[in-house]
């Protein structure tokens, strides 16, 4: 099944000169999918990532959600939309030092009115599964980076999203942590079906992923399956960076 399809999407930001910063982009994510968009600084990822993710709206162009086109919703009705079918995972993590991390994680169920005994319950699951439940009591400066990317990542999906989107989720990372977060995604992905998208310059960090779209000054450049070991897969990345320049 398709869960995201873009149509001839278009970004031009309007300024003294207008500069597009996307160009008829046409691509299609099926349900399950593990995807990263690597492309040379400046080249239109994290623009293709706001647009996808209603932060940011489309020149031209369709973006459709779940069969849905989320641009052409307003107020509540996007914000429910938001909460519904999209999970975040941010490089800086996001999480609120006012609260506790498992206060965190529930944060966009509390925002849906949950009862709280459903939002304990959820929450109790989910970190069992993604082994963080000797975190959900503290707060942000009692946990390290991996810690509070795992934490981010639970807040992400707790709402069971139709995509879960993240805008380089290792870019605070040292390789251990890099390693623990990939290794989470890698595992929600396999095991709960979650389908992502991830905005990545780290060839390491995309080698996790099942499929890479490389953009290149606003256009795909070219696409790769990882139909090989990651190992493989990472020279192979290397490989198409190279010819990308940048
Ligand atoms: P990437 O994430 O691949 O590094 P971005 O999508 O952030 O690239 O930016 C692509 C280009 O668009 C850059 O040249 C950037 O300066 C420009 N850009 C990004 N956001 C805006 C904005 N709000 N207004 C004008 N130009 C922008
Ligand atoms: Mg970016």
């Amino acid at each position: 099944m398709e869960i995201l399809k873009l149509i001839n999407l278009s970004k031009t930001y309007e300024g003294k000169v207008s500069y597009k910063v996307l160009k008829n982009i046409n691509l299609t994510i099926r349900e399950g999918e593990f995807v990263a968009i690597m492309g040379p600084s400046g080249s239109g990822k994290s623009t293709l990532l706001n647009v996808i993710s209603t932060i940011d709206k489309p020149t031209s162009g369709q973006v459709i959600l779940n069969d849905k086109q989320p641009h052409n919703l307003k107020g509540d009705h996007l914000s429910s939309f938001r909460r519904k079918e999209l999970g975040f995972v941010f490089q800086n993590f996001n999480l609120l030092d006012t609260l506790t991390i498992g206060e965190n994680i529930v944060l966009p169920l509390t925002l849906e009115g949950l009862p709280v005994n459903d939002m304990d319950e959820k929450l109790n699951i989910l970190s069992k599964k993604l082994g963080i439940e000797n975190i959900i009591n503290k707060r942000t400066f009692e946990i390290s980076g991996g810690q509070a990317q795992r934490a981010a990542i639970a807040r992400g999906i707790i709402n069971s999203p139709s995509i879960l989107l993240a805008d380089e989720p290792t870019g605070n990372l040292d390789s251990k942590s890099t390693d623990d977060v990939m290794n989470l995604f890698t595992k929600i992905n396999n095991e709960n079906k979650v389908t992502t998208l991830m905005v990545t310059h780290e060839p390491y960090t995309a080698s996790f992923c099942n499929r890479i779209i490389f953009i290149k000054d606003g256009e795909i450049f070219r696409e790769i399956y990882k139909n090989k070991s990651r190992e493989e897969f990472y020279e192979e990345i290397l490989l198409v960076l190279s010819q990308i320049g940048g």
